[in-house]
């Protein structure tokens, strides 16, 4: 199939053979002609399917008809966080550069007076976050009776965050003869509600899980001891592999992502850090320089691991063993892109028995074990001379490449692993186990909260999310919203 047969007009057909894309992804080439033909859709698919083009271009084609009215917008698309809703409004300016279209970004950090502003003026698209969202309808600076279309983008993401109440009262301010489109990356019971109650016969498209076809990804668990320090020797002695280009470390906690990080530069290593902590402009400055090459190892929190679309990493770690299954697959599907090979390690413990069972459930794959003792073993005489040399000796007197060369004398730890076992093409198991399950809930029985979930779970405290809504944006304002803002 090519994008010509999907019905889209023929500036979209220019602005997607511009972005270089040949035929459409599966879900672009199910769900583009139904959202042409205005019906309500569920796509079951996460980020790095296309998904993004998948609602935005027939978006462009249905909204070029039309004029926007001051403070009514006529399409909204809910995104969890800031970054996920500058990524939508940057697929706008690519993808809608032939149109004009107007749209405005809602979300945290940015003045609200100029966002009012650009509301005042009218707009065709609203991305927003749904607490800024929500600010801004209290105060009266949006009417939303004119919006006939809605996207709920990785609404999976949004029940983690705690955002299914502040979803649900957004869809009761929307007129009911509008054209809904959720998406998610798995259907929990509180989405499945959610989109019975607001979603008018929907289309249900799922694609396979790009990391349960993904055979590029070669996947190893280490087992090292709980201890930090041995997982940190672990890690490094894994680093020091000469194929290791660049790598993406994945900690559960922000904390260990700054210790690790301070670690890893005081050995030596070009290493940088992203967590949810961080202010956007930090966050960026850093993805930058790690994009550039000016680092070759970026420590992050899962706030990276979903949607960011960094090409040619080589390696991704898990320092810690991911809580829930699903961050898992997306913490590896950060190497491995488009067609790429990559290696995914996960440090396990002990204590990670029941998470790495889950993993292995959901991707429906058994991961080898990579021993680093055998490894070690496995070393050549001269190698192991060379590792005797004091570390700190070896650093200080080579730069990183030629580090690089001393550590390829000794055997590639890779090469002493097995072949991973093949994926099945698709996993059929139920793919989330009900959070409340892992997450500890607190010793003492609090009163009812709007922080409880809908469906029983504790929604996390701010300080607990890695990626808590709106704290603020100061990253640079794309250049539609800058003509739109006057910014
Ligand atoms: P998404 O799932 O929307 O985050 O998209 C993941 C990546 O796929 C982005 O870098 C897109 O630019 C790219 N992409 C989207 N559609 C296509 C396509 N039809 N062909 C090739 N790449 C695509």
């Amino acid at each position: 199939m090519s994008f010509a047969d999907l019905g889209l007009s023929d500036e979209l057909l220019k602005a997607v053979t511009d972005a270089g894309y040949t035929e459409p992804t599966p879900i672009q080439a199910s769900a583009i002609p139904s959202v042409l033909m205005m019906r309500d859709l569920i796509g079951i698919a996460q980020t790095g399917t296309g998904k993004t083009a998948a609602f935005v271009l027939p978006m462009i084609d249905i909204l070029s008809h039309g004029r926007s009215r001051a403070r009514m917008p006529r399409s909204l698309i809910l995104e969890p966080t800031r970054e996920l809703a500058a990524q939508v409004a940057e697929n706008f300016e690519k993808y809608g550069a032939g149109t004009k279209l107007s749209m405005a970004l809602l979300i945290g950090g940015v003045s609200m007076g100029d966002q009012i502003k650009a509301l005042e003026k009218g707009v065709d698209v609203l991305i927003a976050t749904p607490g800024r969202l929500m600010d801004l309808f209290g105060r009266g600076n949006i009417l939303l009776t004119g919006c006939s279309m809605l996207v709920i983008d990785e609404a999976d993401r949004m029940l983690d965050m705690g955002f299914i109440p502040d979803i649900e009262e957004i869809c009761t301010k929307l007129p009911k003869q509008r054209q809904t489109l959720l998406f998610s990356a798995t259907m929990p019971p509180p989405i499945k509600k959610l989109a019975d109650k607001f979603l008018d016969n929907p289309k249900m498209i799922e694609v396979s899980r790009p990391a349960s076809t993904n055979l590029n990804i070669k996947q190893f668990l280490v087992p090292v001891s709980g201890n930090a320090m041995k997982k940190r020797e672990a890690l490094r002695q894994l680093l020091g592999q000469d194929e290791v280009r660049n790598a993406i470390i994945f900690c559960n906690r922000k904390t260990t992502v700054r210790e690790l990080n301070k670690s890893l530069k005081k050995h030596g290593f070009k290493a940088g850090e992203i967590h949810g902590d961080m202010e956007q402009a930090q966050r960026i400055a850093e993805l930058d320089l790690f994009k550039d090459g000016k680092i070759n190892i970026l420590v992050a929190s899962d706030v990276a691991a979903r949607g960011l679309d960094i090409k040619g990493v080589s390696h991704v770690f898990n320092f810690d063993a991911p809580w829930h299954p699903d961050d898992y697959v997306h913490r590896i599907g950060r190497t491995g892109r488009g067609g790429a090979t990559g290696i995914a390690y996960t440090l396990i413990t002990s204590e990670d028995a029941e998470n790495i069972q889950n993993i292995e459930k959901l991707t429906g794959q058994k991961i080898d074990r990579l021993d680093l003792g055998a490894a070690a073993e496995a070393e050549t005489p001269a190698a192991t001379a060379a590792s005797e040399e004091p570390r700190r000796g070896r650093r200080d007197r080579t730069t990183r490449g030629e580090g690089r060369r001393d550590r390829s004398a000794r055997a590639p730890v890779a090469e002493a692993a097995p072949e991973v076992v093949e994926a099945p093409a698709a996993v059929e198991e139920p793919r989330r186990q009900p959070r409340q399950e892992r997450r500890p809930e607190p010793e003492f029985a609090p009163p009812p909260r709007r922080d409880i979930r809908p469906d029983g779970g504790r929604r996390p405290r701010r300080d607990e999310r890695d990626d808590g809504p709106d704290d603020g944006w100061n990253g640079p304002i794309p250049e539609f919203l800058k003509a739109v803002i006057g910014g």
